[in-house]
């Protein structure tokens, strides 16, 4: 009856600890934290004592461990080729065992070991390894709880991935890919404020399709909207990282060109002009922009930039278009 009776309160102490551990997962605020979080809850909730989160191989490289506890760390490049946690067999190798196993994964398994994947959805986006047991646990109730916490650990991620591709979706525009105007009016925020810091101007440049009803009238809107997304691929394509392209409205770009002179921005909009000049990515569709250029001041707000870039455009609209203008 003791004996029971220990088992029991063991039993359900156990379920509180990972209880815990799983509170502490589906509270993860990011593909990191949860992560982190999953190597950081495991070892006490479940009783392994050594852990770590691997990365199965990717196209770009080998399986790698992002996160891991306890000592001694794991040695992938000592890790038996027929291993399930040699790079070429880690997909899907669940498995558990102890090290008095032959063939085990690598070799320094330390008392009973668990191996499983953490799957979103259908796929396998992660492995944990465990081991170093404690005396105390049973392995089979370490491993179903592992599999368990895996399982959350698993809908938590598809969540938390979903979230990160709308957060990025609401920042973009959908038809071009380019970053949308919440992202351009922010960012300009941002730059107005660092370049009056710093003493650094940016430039501003505003870009219009010239005569575009006429290319919408004479092709299609279908084909109107090839052509923009053509001069947005111009546009990423001459942006450096520091600097944003983004879609203004309808047939307006806007971009924010980091620590030019007036010289540089006018060359690199010239280059931009000619890209688009030249573009044949839209069949028989002449395509051509202009642009009006402003070089932030120190006391300038988002309004009196984006109006000297304004006027800049305009003035090279006024003068024939298919040309830049430095305000
Ligand atoms: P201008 O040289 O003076 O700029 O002449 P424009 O014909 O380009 O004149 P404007 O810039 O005022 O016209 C923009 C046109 O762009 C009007 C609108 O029908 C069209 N447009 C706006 N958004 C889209 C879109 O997403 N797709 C397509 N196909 N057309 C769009
Ligand atoms: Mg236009």
């Amino acid at each position: 009856m003791d004996a029971e009776l220990r088992r029991a309160n063991a039993l359900l102490a156990a379920t509180r600890r990972l209880h815990a551990a799983t509170n502490a997962i589906l509270n993860a605020q990011s593909i990191e934290d949860l992560d982190r979080t999953i190597v950081d809850v495991l070892p006490g909730a479940i009783g392994f004592e050594r852990v770590a989160l691997l990365a199965p191989p990717t196209l770009y490289g080998e399986a790698r461990i992002v996160q891991e506890l306890g000592y001694p760390a794991l040695d992938l490049a000592t890790v038996p080729k027929n291993s399930p946690l040699a790079p070429q067999a880690m997909l899907d190798a669940a498995r558990s065992g102890s090290e008095d196993d032959d063939d085990l994964p690598h070799g320094d398994v330390r008392g009973a070991y668990v191996l499983a994947p953490l799957r979103v959805r259908d796929r396998t986006v992660a492995m944990l390894y465990a081991d170093s047991l404690r005396e105390d646990v049973e392995p089979p109730d370490a491993v179903s709880g592992v599999a368990y916490a895996l399982d959350i650990a698993g809908i938590v991620r598809a969540n938390l991935s979903l979230s990160a591709e709308l957060a990025q979706l609401a920042r973009m525009d959908g038809m071009t890919g380019l970053a949308n105007r919440r992202v351009f009016d922010e960012r300009l925020e941002d730059e107005l404020q660092r370049s009056a810091r710093s003493r650094r101007p940016f430039a501003l440049v505003m870009l219009d399709v010239d005569r575009f009803k006429q290319i919408n009238d004479a092709y299609g809107h279908r084909t109107g909207d090839e052509a923009l997304r053509a001069l947005a691929e111009i546009l990423r394509t001459h942006a450096r990282n520091v600097d944003l392209a983004a879609r203004f409205a309808g047939d307006e770009f806007a971009m924010i060109l980091i620590d030019v002179t007036p010289t540089d921005a006018r060359s690199i909009v010239d280059r931009i002009l000619t890209a688009i000049r030249s573009c044949d990515s839209v069949r028989g569709v002449r395509l051509s922009s202009s642009a009006g250029i402003a070089l932030s001041y120190p006391i300038d707000t988002a309004e009196s930039i984006l109006e000297r870039a304004d006027a800049a455009l305009y003035q090279s609209k006024q003068a024939g278009r298919d040309q830049a203008t430095l305000g």
